[in-house]
């Protein structure tokens, strides 16, 4: 098993829907339990609906920590989850992202709809612009995000973006592999080869 010594928190952005294939809520109960038995510390956006809801859950289950962060305007749309380790109630989605982003070693996405893919891209374009160095992982459960890296295949190939635009994220098919993956990522960023 690798040394998560430096992975303490990890990022997970996922739906506030459940989706329709049953697989997505099992793989976001699995890394929820993996993130709690081995002691890392979830960031989500607070809510207590959807793949959101459940990955929280699995972690308290667990008897990990889970610290949400959600604007004022969405806490009664996605049910902000008040028994969690700490919930912190701010003023903007942007305050909420930079939030998410500044308590957080590594960011893991899970299926999800339009503001995943907003997160999840904002993420990794901060990380093209050289903001930030930490990993993230795609989680490609039953072949979800196919479709989006078949969107940033075409991107390169049609020249709006260099080809080393894939080493930007990883992707795994099971959530199981997240927490390694991730703490391999920050070994490399470490010592300089990220
Ligand atoms: P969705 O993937 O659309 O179910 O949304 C997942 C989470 O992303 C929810 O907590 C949304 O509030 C959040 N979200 C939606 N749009 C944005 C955005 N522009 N910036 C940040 N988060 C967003």
């Amino acid at each position: 098993m690798t040394d998560l010594t430096r992975l303490r928190s990890l990022c997970v952005f996922c739906g506030a829907s459940t989706g329709s294939d049953p697989a997505h809520l099992q793989a976001a109960r699995r890394l929820g339990s993996a993130m709690a038995a081995r002691n890392i510390r979830l960031v989500y956006g607070g809510g207590h609906v959807g793949l959101m809801g459940t990955v929280a859950d699995a972690v308290l289950d667990g008897g990990g920590e889970v610290v949400g962060i959600i604007p004022e305007h969405l806490v009664r749309a996605e049910a902000a989850y008040r028994e969690i380790t700490e919930l912190l109630v701010v003023d903007s989605m942007h305050t909420r992202k930079r939030a998410m982003f500044d308590r957080s070693d590594a960011f893991c996405v899970l299926p999800g709809g339009l503001g995943t893919m907003d997160e999840t891209f904002e993420i990794l374009t901060w990380k093209q612009l050289r903001l930030h160095d930490k990993p993230v992982i795609l989680v490609n459960q039953n072949g979800y995000f196919d479709p989006l890296l078949g969107l940033i295949d075409s991107i390169i190939a049609q020249g709006f973006a260099h080809s080393d635009v894939a080493r930007l994220y990883e992707v795994v098919a099971d959530a199981e592999d997240v927490l390694d993956v991730a703490a391999a990522g920050l070994a490399a960023s470490d010592s300089g080869r990220f």
